[in-house]
């Protein structure tokens, strides 16, 4: 059983997707005792998330619809949590998108997508819950990187996916510096591949086998893989881990 909380929410972004890291994210932080805040593109998806998770763990929960790329959005969104649910203490950036674009085909509007989502979206949230966090002297904040960021591209990350992931690298660290003096902490996650919904399909079986192969622990990760690491890290005992990057990704990339 976790230790009773200080009641407090955690706003997972990118949390509608049935089968993805945010949703399982969101559900992990609720059984460690949070309420749950979800934004997301899609409303509708955000509000199942909300609906599951509140009936699953008995916490309360919002789902939201919110473009993590537009200020106004993301401002409005977190208005609304604050006034319906305890403060804010903890955030996953999880929203993002990715793209295998070889360099030489990016476009400058790709490039621009693919940091807008990842890196300004993290900005955005991180910026407007932060002072709170400060100020109530407690906070908990996650990125999703990848390990494109670490190797230099992945299975469906190009050089637009792994720079943005890298970039969130950094803003964690320096950030973690920043914050620590107020009692928030920041720290990444780095997921190798994860069985979810972000390939669209594109993983045929012969090159799954072939990855599989190539990953010692023999299997491709599961969302709970990442979300326990995320569930981890927001915990309030681990307040001496910070500006830290978590591999999850079954030895694939060991350094
Ligand atoms: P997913 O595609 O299943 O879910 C992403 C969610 O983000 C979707 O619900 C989508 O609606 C939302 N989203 C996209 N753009 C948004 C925006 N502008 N504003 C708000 N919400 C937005 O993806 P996933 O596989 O669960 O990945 C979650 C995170 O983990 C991403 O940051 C991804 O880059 C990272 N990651 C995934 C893997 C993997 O193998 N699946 C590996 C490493 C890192």
């Amino acid at each position: 059983m976790p230790i009773a909380h200080t009641p407090r929410t955690a706003v997972v972004t990118g949390a509608g997707s049935r089968r993805g890291i945010g949703r399982a994210t969101a559900h992990a932080l609720a059984a460690g005792g949070y309420h749950i805040a979800v934004l997301d593109l899609d409303k509708e998806a955000a509000e199942d998330t909300a609906r599951d998770v509140a009936a699953r763990h008995g916490v309360e929960a919002l789902g939201l619809a919110a473009d993590v790329t537009a200020p106004e959005a993301v401002d409005a969104a977190i208005t609304a949590v604050e006034a319906a649910l305890p403060p804010v203490g903890a955030l996953v950036n999880n929203a993002g998108i990715t793209s295998p674009t070889r360099f030489l085909d990016v476009t400058p509007a790709e490039w621009d997508r693919i940091f807008d989502v990842n890196v300004r979206g993290g900005f955005l949230v991180t910026h407007r819950v932060a002072a709170g966090m400060a100020e109530r002297g407690f906070g908990r904040i996650v990125f999703l990187s990848s390990v494109s960021a670490e190797r230099g591209g992945g299975v469906f990350g190009g050089v637009a996916y792994s720079a943005a992931k890298a970039a969130l690298l950094g803003f964690a660290r320096s950030l973690a510096r920043e914050l620590g003096p107020f009692g928030v902490t920041v720290n990444s996650v780095a997921p190798g591949l994860i069985d979810t919904d972000i390939t669209q399909g594109k993983l045929g079986d012969e090159r799954r086998a072939a990855l599989i192969a190539d990953v010692p622990v023999r299997r491709i990760g599961e969302v709970e893989d990442v979300a326990d690491v995320i569930a981890f890290l927001t915990r309030p005992e681990s307040g001496y881990v910070t500006g830290a990057t978590y591999d999850v990704n079954g030895g694939v990339h060991i350094h």
